[in-house]
């Protein structure tokens, strides 16, 4: 029999010592003979595996249970939740928003600071970005940071040369924002802000498998496909933007240069608009106007009502074809359509009800995301806590 290479028993290693700390953290307090059962792992290997653990302060023993009156209690232990902080900024149009969390993933209080918003210059996108993070302070002495994960609006690709422009490059603007931040001994990660929030929706809904889309509108609108549990990127990190589907031939002249896209029906400028509710100038206007639109619609006010149902019969029109195209089980709508939904949907119900009439069993369910604006805090978070999980061996040991 072959003898592992040096590389392979690390790698083997660094899987199993992930195996464990999840499992820990999904079942602890637990003894070691539960996650050896729950993981397949031998006795031997997961009483290494939690005392390598226990050196990087990630688990700890917390006590005993009683073995029944068979042999010595079993020994405890549990995840240690404050070992490691994840710090997530998400880059909106009206502001940007930190928080942080927990192994466990239990979330800090958001904080928002008003920001130049995601299209600005890079260098005040990565200010910007490097001043809400010191906003927050360093951890506290014995606390590993693990990640920075940026959320941010627009198109997010890996490679600089698939980018409309150097800001979109996840790995420049990943340097530029450490490069301000000398401080902070973590990495960096930039994403698509509607592909975090799509991922967070999915795990916040208990949804399971299959192909999902989400759909969220603020001053733009975004998208997300997810298939059986992982993002679908695309060949340019680009599947799944809804926003300049043409649901019209001859509709509103868009700011991409096409007429008829999506975003010139529902996206909130377009809607307020249509609503009677102005243009507003400034984020602060635009919460207001928000709040009276709100209030038109509850009290029935026949201008609001018709710019939500106009809303209504273009996300409809592009469900139809994204439907056609991918099939979903769920469309989860995020942003302001879920608060929107309820005026939305009769216009949405009656441009699927075609598809509903000929494939009763295969038309999606609609529904409203949970998580409203910090969706795509949370799913950066998720991303950054994930990493550790993945890789346990990232945290050093002894302090
Ligand atoms: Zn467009």
């Amino acid at each position: 029999m072959d003898t592992p290479a040096p590389t392979d028993s690390a790698a083997v290693r660094r899987a199993n010592l992930s195996l464990v700390l999840r499992y820990v953290a999904a079942h602890g307090p637990c003894a070691r003979t539960e996650v050896a059962a729950g993981t397949g792992l031998v006795h031997a290997s997961v009483t290494a595996l939690v005392a390598d653990l226990i050196e990087r302060n990630l688990v700890a023993e917390v006590g005993a249970a009683s073995s029944g009156g068979r042999g010595r209690p079993r020994r405890l232990v549990s995840l240690v939740p404050g070992r490691v902080r994840t710090t997530a900024v998400h880059v909106a149009w009206e502001h940007s928003t930190v928080m942080t969390c927990d192994l466990a993933g239990a979330p800090g209080r958001p904080c928002r600071r008003p920001g130049s918003g995601p299209f600005g210059p890079l260098e005040t996108l990565a200010e910007d970005i490097a001043s809400a993070v010191d906003a927050v302070g360093p951890p506290e002495a014995g606390v590993h940071h693990g990640r920075l994960v940026i959320a941010l609006s627009g198109p997010v690709t890996e490679r600089a040369q698939d980018s409309p422009g150097p800001a979109r490059s996840a790995s420049h603007l990943a340097r530029l924002v450490a490069d301000r931040l000398p401080g902070l001994p973590c990495p960096v990660d930039v994403v698509n802000d509607a592909k975090a929030a799509a991922l967070a929706e999915y795990y916040a809904l208990a949804l399971r498998g299959g192909t999902v889309a989400y759909v969220k509108s603020d001053e733009g609108v975004a998208g997300a496909l997810i298939v059986d549990g992982r993002v679908f990127q695309g060949s340019h990190g680009l599947a799944g933007e809804l926003g300049h589907i043409p649901v019209s031939l001859d509709g509103p002249v868009c700011r991409c240069g096409a007429t008829g896209c999506l975003t010139t029906y529902i996206s909130t400028r377009a809607v307020l608009e249509e609503a009677g509710l102005g243009n507003p100038a400034s984020p602060h206007d635009t919460g207001a106007a928000l709040t009276e639109l709100g209030h038109r619609l509850r009290t029935g006010e026949p201008l609001a009502l018709a710019a939500l149902d106009r809303a209504g019969h273009a996300l409809g029109a592009a469900l139809q074809s994204l439907t056609g195209v991918t099939d979903p089980d769920y469309v989860v709508l995020g942003g302001r359509l879920a608060d929107w939904l309820p005026w939305l949907r009769p216009g949405i119900d009656a441009r699927l009800a075609p598809r509903r009439g000929a494939f009763p069993a295969c038309s999606p369910v609609v529904t409203p995301g949970t998580l409203g604006a910090d969706a795509a805090l949370h799913g950066a978070l998720a991303a950054g806590r994930e990493h550790i999980l993945a890789d346990p061996a990232a945290v050093p040991k002894g302090t």
